[in-house]
């Protein structure tokens, strides 16, 4: 495993690091979001430095607020990773960037800042709707889609950065549609491969839809994104499909499977139904037969997580990117049985934490206050 050292000035690119050792052993990258507290700031230094050390991540991510919302919190988080040791992913969105009168000042500005504190890797992404709204809505004369964004840092940044782009096995949200009785019964193979059903209703990407998705994730890698990120899932199979469609789509860059930890029941369940995330059957039902068990919660969180990480692992997957919820336990119990670290299970420490009720949407923005899950800062 290698991962930078506190005396880089300035970060190597992430898809060099992933072509580096194409054989070697697993390697993982972490993701945090930017605490709302001073407090949970400090903490997140602290936590993030240990889980450096601990992890020899090969690169830590820090997202982007929904809607801006943390814009100058992020970039200072992820300086601050470049500072002391991380290879700094920063994620930037095209929502709510207007400066001075300018709809791609924001953002540009954004970029320059990164660039000139070292920061060599970019996650370019649309964004969410801002709080409060459904649709999301661009900017007037600003930009449309991540595509905008990755064309424009590729037109005025060149190859000053690596830049990742976010996919979607499942397709994303906005492609998911609500299906009829009679649709259900209908559904192609590859409908059923990654249909979900939440309270009884069924979801899917259908087939039409999916297609567009994988045109436009091609576009966005023809444009100059270096590798994908996905958003969660919990059903490896998706990923694997998903993974030979881009293959057969002509998208030959890695592809770097995003893992949710499970920490927790309510906020499982609600992240799931709010992404329209396939479920598998058996980690349904199991959930449910432990809903009242935190503790079994936790360590089922790092038995499911590693069995999927393990499928991973044996297909080729050489890179596990954990949305950590800016917690250390349930990553650590995974790597520690995956054997890409020891011993880190007893270590770990959360005791600094102070809980907040929120809803964190990984790969959704940061944070959503619908309600119920314990996040820790
Ligand atoms: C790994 C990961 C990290 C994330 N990090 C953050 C974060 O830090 N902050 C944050 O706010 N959000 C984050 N998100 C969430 C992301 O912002 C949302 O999912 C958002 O709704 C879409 O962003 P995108 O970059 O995928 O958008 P886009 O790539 O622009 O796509 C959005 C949708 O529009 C469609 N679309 C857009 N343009 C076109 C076109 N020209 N032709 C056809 N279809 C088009 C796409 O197919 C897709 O369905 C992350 C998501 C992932 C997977």
């Amino acid at each position: 495993m290698c991962s930078a050292t506190a005396t880089n000035a300035v970060d190597p690119k992430i898809i060099d690091l992933l072509n580096k050792d194409p054989e070697g052993l697993a390697h993982v990258s972490l993701e945090y979001f930017p605490p709302r507290t001073e407090q949970g700031v400090k903490n997140l230094h602290a936590r993030m430095e240990r889980m450096l050390t601990n992890t020899k991540c090969l690169y830590t991510d820090m997202t982007w607020g929904a809607g801006g919302s943390t814009a100058e919190l992020s970039l200072e988080l992820a300086l601050h990773a470049q500072k002391t040791g991380h290879v700094s992913n920063l994620h930037l969105t095209c929502t709510n960037m207007e400066k001075d009168g300018d709809p791609i000042k924001g953002v540009h500005d954004a970029l320059q800042a990164a660039f000139d504190g070292g920061i060599r890797n970019i996650v370019a992404l649309r964004g969410d709707p801002q709080e409060g709204e459904n649709e999301w809505t661009a900017t007037k004369g600003g930009f449309t889609c991540a595509l905008d964004l990755v064309k424009y840092i590729r037109k005025e940044f060149g190859d000053d950065f690596g830049v990742s782009v976010a996919g979607y096995p499942e397709g994303h949200p906005n492609r998911i549609s609500e299906l009829t009785e009679d649709e259900v019964k209908s559904m192609s193979e590859s409908e059923l491969s990654r249909c979900c059903t939440h309270d009884g209703i069924a979801y899917v990407c259908k087939d039409d839809d999916y297609k567009k998705e994988m045109d436009y994730l091609k576009e966005k890698v023809d444009a100059g994104a270096d590798f994908i990120i996905t958003q969660m899932f919990f059903d490896a199979e998706v990923f694997k499909i998903f993974v030979e469609d881009c293959r057969t789509w002509g998208i030959n860059c890695p592809v770097v499977p995003g893992l949710m930890c499970i920490n927790a029941y309510p906020g499982f369940k609600k992240m799931t139904k709010f992404c329209k995330t396939r479920v598998p059957k058996a980690l349904e039902e199991k959930m449910d037969s432990m809903k009242d068990d935190a503790d079994a919660i936790k360590k089922f969180g790092v038995e499911y997580g590693a069995e999927v990480c393990r499928t991973l692992l044996d297909s080729g997957v050489k890179i596990l990117h954990f949305y950590t919820l800016n917690l250390e336990k349930v990553v650590y119990g995974i790597t520690d049985e995956l054997g890409i670290t020891s011993g880190l299970t007893e270590q770990s420490n959360e005791s600094d934490a102070k809980i907040w009720l929120l809803l964190v949407v990984p790969g959704l923005g940061q944070v959503t206050q619908l309600s119920a899950v314990l996040v820790k800062e």
